[in-house]
C-alpha cells in the first residue's frame, strides 16, 4: 500500500477509455488520496476521438470516484505533474511489449525530476489483450466491444462507425 496522502498523475491518449484503464484507474485510485487521470494533448497519433470527447468519455466513467478527476496536458508529463503538484506516475504494463517504452519513458522522467515515483500495475489477466487501439479496430468492423468499454464509449464508438444504423427509426427504409 501507498502512501495514502499522495497525489497521482494516470497520464495517456484514452482514445478512447476501456474497461483495461478504468481498472487501473480503480485499483490505482484505491492506493492515493487523489488520482489526476491526465489526457495527452499533443499526441503526434491521429486520434479518432477529440480531446473535449476524451474528457468526456472519461469524466462519465470515473463520475462516481469523489477523488478521481480528468484533466489535460501538453507538453512535457513531469512538468505537469510538478505543477500538479504529484509524487508519482501511474502506468499500466500489459504485455511485454509495453515494457520497453514504458522502461524507457520511466527513466528518463525521473532523470527530469527525479522526486516523481513512476509506479507500474500489472494489467488484469482479463483486460490484458485490451488496447484503444484494437477496440477502435473491432468496433469499426462491426463487433461487439460493450463488455470492454463503458457504456457511453460504446454509444459514442457505435456513433461514429455506424452513425446511419442509429439515426435510420426502426422500420424505416
Ligand atoms: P498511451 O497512448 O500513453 O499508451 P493509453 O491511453 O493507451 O496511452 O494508455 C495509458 C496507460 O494505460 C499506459 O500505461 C498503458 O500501458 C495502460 N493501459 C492501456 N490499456 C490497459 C489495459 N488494458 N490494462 C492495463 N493498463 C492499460
Amino acid at each position: 500500500m501507498l502512501d495514502s496522502s499522495l497525489i497521482a498523475i494516470y497520464p495517456g491518449s484514452f482514445d478512447p477509455i476501456t474497461n483495461g484503464h478504468l481498472d487501473v484507474i480503480e485499483r490505482g485510485g484505491r492506493m492515493v488520496e487523489r488520482l489526476v487521470v491526465a489526457v495527452l494533448r499533443n499526441a503526434g497519433k491521429q486520434p479518432l476521438f477529440s480531446v473535449q470527447e476524451r474528457i468526456a468519455m472519461l469524466t462519465d466513467a470515473v463520475a462516481h470516484y469523489a477523488h478521481v478527476e480528468v484533466a489535460s496536458f501538453d507538453g512535457l508529463l513531469v512538468d505537469f505533474a510538478f505543477e500538479r503538484g504529484a509524487d508519482v506516475i501511474l502506468r499500466g504494463i500489459r504485455a511485454i511489449s509495453d515494457y520497453e517504452l514504458e522502461w524507457q519513458m520511466a527513466l528518463m522522467n525521473r532523470r527530469l525530476r527525479p522526486r516523481i515515483e513512476t509506479v507500474f500495475l500489472m494489467a488484469r489477466e482479463e483486460y490484458s489483450f485490451l488496447s484503444s487501439h484494437i477496440v477502435k479496430e473491432v468496433a469499426q468492423l462491426g463487433g461487439d466491444v460493450s463488455s470492454m468499454v463503458p457504456p457511453a464509449v460504446n454509444r459514442r464508438l457505435q456513433e461514429r462507425f455506424r452513425p446511419t444504423l442509429r439515426s435510420t427509426p426502426t422500420g424505416v427504409k
